[in-house]
């Protein structure tokens, strides 16, 4: 069963496909226009390279390198 994403903060539904948590109201409500903005660009550049830090369990990376 797919759950619909919602702001952590005021519980609106948000785009199953955001990069974060929250709405973008509450997210500049806590840190501001700017901040949020920069905060919003750096997760998607880091989704676009496959780095997103998943909550995917059992997700084990192949290209983990155990020295
Ligand atoms: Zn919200």
């Amino acid at each position: 069963m797919v759950m619909n994403k919602r702001c952590i903060y005021c519980k609106i539904e948000i785009p199953q496909e955001s990069v974060i948590d929250f709405c973008s109201r509450c997210g500049i409500g806590v840190w501001g226009e700017k901040m949020f903005n920069a905060i919003v660009k750096n997760m998607e550049e880091a989704r676009s390279k496959g780095d997103l830090v998943s909550t995917n369990i059992g997700d084990n990376s192949r290209e983990h390198n155990s020295s």
